[in-house]
C-alpha cells in the first residue's frame, strides 16, 4: 500500500510501525517528536482492520484523540471499549492497556505522549485473538 496515500485523511499515513509491538499493520506519522521544551510527543497512528498494539503502559500517561474509523481500547481487567471519531481517551501513567482497530474498520487516532522525559512505553505481551474478540456491544 502507498504510505503517502491520504484520501480524506488529515495527515499522511507516515511510516510502518515496528512489527515487534503490533499485531497487523499500522502506520505512524510523528507530528511532534520528543523535545526538551515541550516534553510532549504527538503522533498520528493508522491501524488496518484487525490491527492492535501489544499490552503496554506509558510512564507519563497517554491521551488518544480518535479521528477516523472504529477502534478498540481496553484497560487490564476491564471490558473492551468501542472508540469512534471524536472520542478522547485519557490513559493514566503506568496503566496497562492496548488500542487498535476493530476487525472490520480502519482506525485512526492522534496519540499524545505527555511527560515524555519520563521515558518510552513499556511493551508487554501481544493481545491474544481471544482477548481481541471479547468485545461485547
Ligand atoms: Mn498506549
Amino acid at each position: 500500500m502507498d504510505t503517502t496515500e491520504t484520501k480524506n485523511a488529515i495527515f499522511p499515513k507516515g511510516e510502518h510501525v515496528p512489527a515487534a509491538y503490533f499485531t497487523g499493520t499500522a502506520w505512524l506519522n510523528m507530528l511532534v517528536p520528543h523535545n526538551p521544551t515541550f516534553n510532549t510527543t504527538v503522533g498520528n497512528v493508522v491501524f488496518e482492520p484487525g490491527c492492535r498494539n501489544n499490552w503496554h503502559s506509558h510512564k507519563g500517561g497517554q491521551i488518544l484523540i480518535c479521528t477516523d474509523g472504529e477502534g478498540y481500547y481496553q484497560e487490564k481487567g476491564k471490558p473492551i471499549q468501542l472508540l469512534r471519531k471524536g472520542d478522547v481517551v485519557q490513559i493514566l501513567p503506568n496503566l496497562i492497556h492496548w488500542h487498535g482497530a476493530t476487525p472490520t474498520s480502519e482506525f485512526t487516532h492522534i496519540a499524545i505522549g505527555p511527560n515524555a522525559q519520563m521515558g518510552a512505553a513499556d511493551w508487554l505481551e501481544p493481545v491474544t485473538d481471544d482477548e481481541y474478540n471479547s468485545y461485547q456491544p
